[in-house]
């Protein structure tokens, strides 16, 4: 007796078999993955560690409500409640959601800074400052924690409340 396909579930998007299919160096994907999934301008910022220019990114001055996600994996990151102005051009928040992002030493362009990573799929999402807001932000007016993730806008997707 062979087994019939359900045809409802042919379509359907297995990441378990995708990533033990590609799985090698530690990363859920490899790069041909990633080049097929996201736009040049992603790629460069989010698998080669690039910047976007300042002030150009389409969430510099976002002020929805809602939950910014990793555009490469959809891992929620950021809440709009963390978002705060910071005149640098860039996204900024205070705080990441609990897990979401890892962190690491990044010595590159003869400067010391932190990377921010996707906890999820490692893709680059920017770096974090310690000159963050600590008086009362967001609708709440929490006390900011000093701390300021600066995004690049095309590593996120608003997905608005
Ligand atoms: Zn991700």
């Amino acid at each position: 007796m062979t087994k019939k396909p359900m045809p409802e579930h042919e379509e359907e998007w297995n990441p378990e078999e995708e990533q033990s299919s590609l799985r090698g160096q530690g990363d859920a994907h490899d790069e041909k993955y990633w080049e097929n999934k996201l736009t040049p301008e992603q790629y460069k910022v989010l698998r080669e560690k690039g910047t976007e220019a300042p002030f150009m990114g389409q969430y510099v001055h976002e002020k929805a409500d809602g939950t910014y996600a990793c555009v490469a994996c959809g891992n929620p990151l950021f809440s709009s409640d963390a978002k705060f102005d910071s005149g640098t051009g860039w996204p900024s928040f205070d705080q990441a959601l609990p897990g979401a992002v890892e962190t690491h030493a990044d010595t590159s362009h003869g400067m010391t800074r932190t990377e921010i990573t996707c906890a999820r799929c490692g893709s680059h999402l920017g770096h974090i400052f310690d000159d963050g807001p600590t008086g009362p932000i967001g609708p709440s007016h929490r006390l900011g924690t000093g701390k300021r993730y600066c995004i690049n806008s095309v590593c996120l997707d608003l997905e608005e409340k």
